[in-house]
């Protein structure tokens, strides 16, 4: 065994891979790329991953130190993932470490054996649990009780003990009293296994496909058995759904599994309701809600076949997958799908990849594809499948752009828009408010001396939530009580200056007492389960007006609503980033979609300072198409993605003059090798400070990829071997999609 190296990724931020010698008295077949390793490392002893086996080392076999065990007997990543995973790190140019860890569930980070899934019974409430909980007087006095059930009132499938531990902290006893009254049980879980998989189906309903429908499925059909990219274009309601759905079947019927990759907050229990329903078998489904060992025995099931559909946020791209046939990215435009620290991987760039090396189509869905897919789409290398009508008939909303210059604005609210939500009412339907901004107001004002909620950490304001009392930074997260008088003057003349949706909800109930209100936003929906009860609650018609930020523009539908009002489209229009104009238009497209039906189309109200603005006026008049076909004009024009590629160097440090030092040593040596790039900096971050760190970058730009690539994989190796200053972090963005 003499001269046999193990090339390594080691867990660590450092750009390179770690050569050790085999552990003492292992047995050479076990050493297959792909397995884990227990290895040492400085003073620590770490799981690595093995990527190679060498004859031998740059160190020389003296300097070498022998790793201590090979921790799994098959490769714990199939060799397909670690083909993508070798592919991400030298187009993003990450340590490899990190990327290769990105891919495995914590616990098998950990060590853990990637043994059979063990499968924990679940906890679930009994019907008599059910009637102690709406007895009112029951629990009064049993909190603990009370919050258990009221959670797994929420979950009719039950819960893992495990996953209730964070709830309560005696929650084993609590579970063991309300199991002796008879509240709760303790149930075997469905058995991912090949039993469950063959039980019966709900039957699929008499569904007669429409010729958009018919076309994209048969398209993409005729092809799965080689690589294709399709980009499914459609407004919402138009069946895309249930285009994957039957792609899906398809492939099922081949004996091959699909990966869905969906927004975190796309997964609503809606989709996934929807797919148990239509789908064989358990689905594996991976999001960032799930206990360590919830994910470990998802990735299990998709790993060994049980699971033949695997639904999941990001990372799932990542997913060991046994006989892979079909890749689907719903919601294809989100920005979510970008990682946006450590490995900034795109994971709809990444499926692309990874659906190429497998030969096998990949299927991008949404109603506002991103400006690159939809360049894409037009220079052929996707192909583009329209589902130009809602199902059913009914055309989309009706856009009306509303110029609230000059007008009186209650709290945000014209009097047209507030004229306009009265009549709705009055009809009984439901009307939708979309702001994107939580809290009460984004700053807090001494009307006296002009003092401001500015946050001590960032070039920010601090955003006053005035139900919690507390003045909180959204960019690093500080919070702090609301002082009674001005810090500065002492004067108590201190005045809310701007809307948040906690606000525009006080002024609403004001101007509607009698109307039940529903706010969504991060800060109402914190429980677990209480996002479910506001969906019940709407859907159900208790609440007719809703308040949202973004959460209300994904995954749901409310058929009763009729009318939007976009509260501030001004935001979106003038942004600091090239992309904002794009998301502006994507998000009002996309709360627009969640209302109206075939017989009660929605109208859709956008109040803005800038009604002459041509991509607002193109958006509202001719549709998110002619919209797509301006902006690109643009980008085109200016020379901005996706007709040209960029990379971002990013540094910080507690010390401004620190951080330009590195990006200007970092020019430096750019310069001599940058052909055909253009560099752009260091200038300040557009938010210079955020959690007491001074940030500037560095932007490169070439107007074609190879260069810009074969720049960076030179550049790289002399930016680690540059050895920069202790104090400044810095990192390299390739394709990034926020220039913060
Ligand atoms: P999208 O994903 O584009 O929003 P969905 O696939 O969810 O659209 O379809 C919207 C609604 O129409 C769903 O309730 C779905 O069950 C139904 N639907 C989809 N296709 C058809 C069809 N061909 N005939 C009747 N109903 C359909
Ligand atoms: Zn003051
Ligand atoms: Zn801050």
């Amino acid at each position: 065994m003499t001269g046999l190296v193990l090339r390594i990724a080691i867990p660590s931020p450092l750009y390179k891979i770690f050569d050790y010698l085999p552990p003492p008295g292992c047995d050479p077949a076990t050493l297959r790329p792909g397995v884990r390793i227990r290895a040492p490392f400085g003073r620590q002893r770490v799981v690595g991953f093995l990527l190679e086996l060498a004859e031998d080392s740059a160190l020389g076999p003296a300097l070498l130190r022998p790793a201590e065990a090979v921790l799994d007997t098959e490769p714990a990543l199939p060799a397909d993932v670690l083909a993508l995973l070798n592919w991400a790190q030298r187009y993003y140019h990450h340590p490899p470490g990190e990327v290769f860890a990105t891919a495995l569930p914590v616990l098998l980070r950990q060590g853990e054996p990637a043994a059979p899934p063990v499968i924990s019974p679940l906890w679930r409430i009994t019907p008599a649990g059910h009637t102690a909980l709406a007895e009112a007087a029951t629990l009064r006095r049993a909190p603990a009780q009370r919050l258990l059930l009221e959670h797994l009132a929420q979950c009719p499938d039950g819960a893992e003990a495990e996953a209730l531990r964070p709830l309560v902290h005696a929650s084993p006893a609590t579970l063991r009293v309300l199991r002796e009254k008879g509240w709760v049980e303790l149930t075997a879980p469905p058995l991912p296994s090949s039993e469950s998989a063959a039980a019966p189906v709900a039957p699929i309903q008499p569904l007669i496909l429409n010729a958009g429908q018919a076309a994209a499925i048969a398209t993409v059909a005729a092809e799965l058995d080689r690589f294709g990219v399709f980009l499914l274009e459609g407004i919402t309601g138009s069946g895309k759904t249930e285009v994957y759905l039957r792609l899906i079947e398809a492939v099922l019927a081949q004996g091959r599994q699909a990966l869905v990759l969906t927004p975190e907050i796309g997964l609503t229990p809606q989709l996934l309701a929807r797919f148990r329903e239509r789908l064989p078998g358990p689905l594996a489904v991976l999001h960032s809600g799930l206990s360590d060992r919830e994910r470990l025995n998802a990735w299990l099931l998709a790993r060994n076949g049980n699971a033949r559909v695997i639904v999941g946020t990001r990372s799932a791209v990542f997913a060991p997958l046994q006989a892979p046939g079909l890749l689907i990215i719903d919601e294809e435009h989100d920005a979510s799908f970008k990682q946006q620290d450590g490995f900034r991987y795109h994971a709809r760039d990444l499926a692309v990849i990874r659906a190429r090396q497998l030969g096998i189509p990949v299927v991008l869905g949404s109603a506002t594809p991103a400006l690159e897919s939809i360049n894409n789409a037009q220079s052929g290398r996707y192909r583009l499948l329209s589902l130009p009508e809602r199902v059913g008939g009914g055309s989309s909303p009706l856009i009306e752009i509303l110029d609230v210059r000059r007008q009186p604005l209650t709290e945000g609210l014209s009097p047209p828009l507030l004229a306009r939500i009265r009549v709705h009412l009055n009809r009984n339907e439901q009307v939708l408010l979309f702001l994107n901004r939580r809290g009460f107001a984004p700053v807090l004002f001494c009307h006296e001396c002009g003092w401001l909620s500015q946050c001590r950490h960032c070039d920010a304001r601090m955003t006053l939530h005035l139900r919690r009392q507390r003045l909180i930074c959204h960019h690093c997260g500080d919070d702090r009580a609301v002082d009674p008088a001005c810090p500065v003057c002492g004067s108590v003349d201190l005045r809310p200056v701007g809307q948040g949706t906690e606000r525009l909800e006080t002024a609403l109930r004001r101007e509607f007492p009698t109307i039940g209100i529903a706010r969504m936003d991060r800060d109402s929906t914190r429980r677990r389960g209480s996002l479910e009860t506001l969906l019940t609650d709407i859907q159900s018609g208790d609440r007719q007006l809703l308040i949202g930020t973004q959460m209300l523009a994904k995954g749901h539908h409310f058929p009763e609503v009729t009318l939007v009002g976009i509260v501030d489209a001004d935001q979106g229009l003038y942004g600091v980033d090239f992309r904002s104009s794009e998301r502006m238009a994507q998000l009002i497209l996309q709360v627009a979609g969640r209302a109206g039906r075939a017989d009660k189309p929605g109208t859709v109200i956008i109040q803005t300072h800038h009604p002459d603005h041509p991509l607002l006026r193109t958006l509202a008049f001719q549709g998110y198409p002619a919209f797509a076909e301006a902006a690109l004009a643009e980008r085109r024009e200016a020379q901005l993605p996706p007709f040209a590629h960029q990379a971002l160097l990013r540094a910080e440090a507690v010390d401004a003059e620190r951080a330009t030092a590195f990006l200007k040593a970092a020019r430096a040596l750019a310069e001599p090798i940058a052909d055909g790039l253009e560099l752009l900096g260091p200038a300040p971050a557009p938010m210079e400070r955020r959690a007491g760190r001074y940030r500037a970058h560095l932007l490169l730009q070439a107007v074609r990829r190879p260069d810009l690539h074969r720049f960076l994989d030179r550049w790289i190796v002399e930016l680690w071997a540059l050895r920069p200053d202790r104090q400044v972090r810095w990192a390299l963005d390739v394709d990034p999609t926020e220039l913060y």
